[in-house]
């Protein structure tokens, strides 16, 4: 289901992009390995995106890697996407409110469900501001919280916060790099691992780190210390310094596997209310939940859909 949304969202950003003008380059992605024991996995990665549809995947040398990263140093093959995008955030979730408004959509930010009513003929939430909200279906997108909501309808789902932090690498310094470049990591590795991307506003991003967290309050997270993003730049841009480097945001992942299962990633949860009612609970949207976004909009939109013609 991820693969299958992550290459659907994919195509669909890059049409919307020109249909609703938000900023989204093709930068490429560069999948980088480091010695013999990481390049043997690269066309194992290279058929598992060609079974997912991506096409212009290629294998590159030392000398190929030089030509799309001239100053990556220290790398002896490359899984190289041309596919791989940057896009401004800010600008695409203004265009997605203006657009979910214009559709009649009623936005209610900052404000929390508290509990959800199943018991009337159309199921209802309640906010925190006292306010009632009723729909015909009522999805369940929660994030991090999507298992406490689940739980107000008495479904349980597990998820395991798990803490990505970012550091950047100062100018001039962050034009050393035109895309983004991903180390290969081990099997088992909770994340794509800590990689450079140059951001669409030209920063230079490193990271993000991978660590399972205790609770969902993020403040008791510990932080990965400044020096360990040091050396993943330096991995590949040895001339960069540790002055050069400075610390950035962070974030919460909802994965469904936790740590010790031995796996990296879970699937997309999207799934109708086990008990029958009209809640549909989207859970474990890690990423590339982001990417896959207008597609996972449009199998929900279809999924409801598709309960109205059996209730017809
Ligand atoms: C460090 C990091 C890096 C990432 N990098 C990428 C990337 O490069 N590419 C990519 O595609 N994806 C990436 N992702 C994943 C991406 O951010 C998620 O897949 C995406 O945000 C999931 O969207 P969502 O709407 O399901 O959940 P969220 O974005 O988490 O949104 C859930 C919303 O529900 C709200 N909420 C929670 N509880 C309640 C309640 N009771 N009442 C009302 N509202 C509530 C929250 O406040 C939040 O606004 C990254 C995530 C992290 C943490």
């Amino acid at each position: 289901m991820k693969a299958f949304l992550n290459f659907a969202g994919i195509k669909l950003l890059y049409e919307k992009s020109d249909e609703w003008k938000f900023g989204l380059r093709r930068v490429g992605t560069l999948v980088a390995a480091k010695n013999e024991r990481q390049a043997q996995k690269l066309g194992f990665l290279k058929r598992a995106g060609e079974l997912n549809g991506l096409k212009g995947l290629e294998i590159l040398d030392a000398k190929g890697v030089k030509v799309i990263e001239p100053a990556v140093e220290g790398v002896q093959a490359a899984l190289y996407s041309p596919e791989g995008g940057v896009i401004d955030i800010m600008e695409y979730i203004a265009r997605l409110k203006a657009h979910a408004s214009m559709e009649g959509a009623v936005l209610a930010a900052g404000r929390e469900v508290t509990s959800i009513s199943v018991s009337e003929e159309f199921p209802s939430v309640s906010l925190s501001t006292g306010e009632r909200l009723k729909s015909r279906y009522i999805v369940n997108s929660a994030g991090l919280h999507s298992d406490d909501v689940a739980a107000m309808v008495g479904s349980i789902y597990t998820v395991y916060p798990c803490v990505g932090e970012y550091a950047y690498v100062t100018d001039p310094q962050s034009s050393l790099v035109r895309g983004m470049i991903y180390p290969v990591v081990d099997e088992g590795y909770p994340g794509l691992g800590v990689h450079l991307t140059r951001t669409f506003d030209g920063q230079l991003q490193v990271g993000p780190t991978s660590v399972y967290g205790e609770g969902k309050d993020q403040v008791k997270w510990r932080r990965t210390p400044l020096n360990a993003f040091v050396e993943a730049v330096r991995t590949f841009l040895p001339e960069v310094d540790s002055d050069d480097v400075h610390e950035g945001w962070h974030g919460v992942r909802v994965k469904t596997v936790g740590p010790g299962s031995g796996r990296s990633f879970g699937d997309f949860v999207m799934e109708w209310d086990t008990h029958g009612f009209p809640v549909i609970h989207l859970v474990g949207i890690e990423s590339p939940g982001f990417t896959s976004s207008l597609a996972i909009g449009s199998y929900v939109a279809s999924m409801i859909r598709k309960k109205d013609d059996e209730n017809r």
